[in-house]
């Protein structure tokens, strides 16, 4: 980046920071909110809705709608590259300070918020990953035309991480202490490459407590994501001599190698049912025009709703490059002038796993999807759910309301009408799965 490029970036920093200490100072501000009396024994759904607390807490989002939607421009305009989290953590973590959390960073980066329940010996984790798909350098300057957000990464997953922080506000607000334990967690590495790390380690340290977790992921109250995606990132890496392009015509040529192993990739057949797709999703190699590139590589996603077409995917990917390399060192004319290298490495390995019927949380996201006059189809994708739902722990993944689109795209936006019914969806969830502590069990149990 050239100079003032620099200089301007660090401006922008200031500036974001600024601005988010503001809306840190408006979140702790003083509560208006009257604490409730008498709370009823914990129970079914409807007992939950009917408790004076939920309600103070569903409440808290209505008349603090610019302020939530404030929080996600602040924290959209952070730049949050997967593996560069920390700043956008950083500001997470006063939000979540601010709203009355117990704060702090694991070991691999993740902002972990406790709200601690009667029975600490069980927990329930409400989380938002902070990575984007967009490397350093992009412009994340969140732009208004009339509703609409746009943004990159405003709706993914700036909406999400909205809602954690300000579902944390509301449950505030209505001191609400919770039945189990609460990890409010921003986590890192859900994208691309991240290849879920953050929520691996999360699961990892605390899976003998672990009873559910709810993900907020993206905008929308359509869809409740009950199946892992199971899916693989791999690339392809071709090495050779490297040369002039005039003088050395006739040398093997990574790029080509690469050319003819995709394009005998890309025919390959794939069932509809069980669905399962590839993606070439980037592609890289050589030093200049007329130079003879040394290196091709070339990455590639396959996902399936079934481990086995996964498995045939990845042999199918590893059969068409060899086949590539092949056929690009049999016509190479000059073959004294050195051989191809090649591999085909495993970036990623995202499990698959489905919620078990008569799950509780997916129990509690019914009732509160009733509660609210909400109807959403159960779907299978790949999220940070994935890691619980592979280990048999109860997990759904849910968007934050409102509605978004254009996602990993620069043309990403997110209009906020309507965000207050997924706000509540996913607080009811989360108090029905979580269970609001009697008065009597506040102390110990
Ligand atoms: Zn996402």
């Amino acid at each position: 980046m050239p100079e003032i490029g620099r200089e301007l970036k660090r401006r922008d920093e200031k500036r974001t920071m600024k601005h988010f200490l503001v809306w840190v100072i408006l979140l702790s501000m003083p509560l208006r909110s009257s604490l409730a009396t008498q709370p009823p024994r914990q129970g079914s759904a409807s007992e939950i809705t009917k408790h004076p607390q939920t309600q103070t807490a569903l409440d808290w989002f209505k008349p603090h709608e610019s302020l939530i939607n404030d929080v996600q421009i602040k924290l959209a305009e952070i730049p949050a590259p997967s593996y560069q989290e920390e700043q956008r953590a950083a500001a997470v973590e006063q939000l979540l300070g601010a709203a009355g959390l117990t704060t702090h960073r694991d070991k691999i980066g993740n902002v972990i918020g406790e709200l601690r329940g009667a029975n600490e010996k069980e927990v329930v984790i409400l989380s938002a990953h902070l990575d984007t798909v967009f490397p350093a350098g992009t412009d994340v300057k969140v732009h208004h035309e009339g509703e609409r957000l746009s943004g990159p990464g405003i709706s993914d997953n700036g909406t999400g991480l909205a809602a954690l922080v300000v579902i944390a506000r509301a449950m505030q607000a209505a001191k609400i202490k919770p039945r189990r334990t609460i990890l409010f967690v921003a986590d890192v590495g859900e994208e691309g490459e991240g290849n879920l790390r953050g929520m691996r380690a999360l699961v990892d340290a605390y899976r003998a407590k672990l009873k559910a977790a709810i993900v907020l992921d993206g905008s929308g109250t359509d869809h409740v994501t009950t199946k892992a995606l199971a899916s693989r990132r791999l690339e392809v890496v071709i090495s050779g001599p490297g040369g002039h392009s005039w003088s050395d015509f006739g040398m093997v040529n990574p790029i080509n190698a690469v050319v003819r192993g995709a394009v005998r990739f890309i025919n390959t057949k794939v069932p509809t049912a069980p669905r399962t797709t590839f993606n070439l999703g980037q592609i890289e190699g050589g030093t200049s025009v007329n130079s003879i590139p040394h290196e091709a590589k070339l990455k590639v996603d396959i996902r399936s709703e079934s481990e086995e077409e996964l498995t045939r995917l990845e042999s199918a990917l590893r059969e068409c490059m060899a086949a590539g390399v092949r056929d690009e060192q049999e016509s190479a004319r000059d073959r004294s002038k050195g051989r191809l290298d090649w591999k085909v490495e495993l970036l990623g390995s995202r499990p698959g796993g489905e919620l078990a019927a008569g799950s509780p949380v997916l129990a509690a996201l019914r009732a509160a999807d009733e509660f609210v006059g909400n109807h959403s189809r159960l779907e299978r994708s790949s999220t940070d759910a994935n890691i619980p739902l592979s280990m048999g722990i109860d997990a759904i993944a849910i968007g934050a309301g409102g509605n978004g689109g254009g996602a990993h795209s620069l043309q990403e936006w997110y209009e906020p009408s309507g965000r207050e019914m997924g706000l509540k969806r996913a607080l009811l969830t989360l108090l029905e799965v979580a269970g609001i502590a009697q008065e009597k069990n506040a102390i110990t149990n």
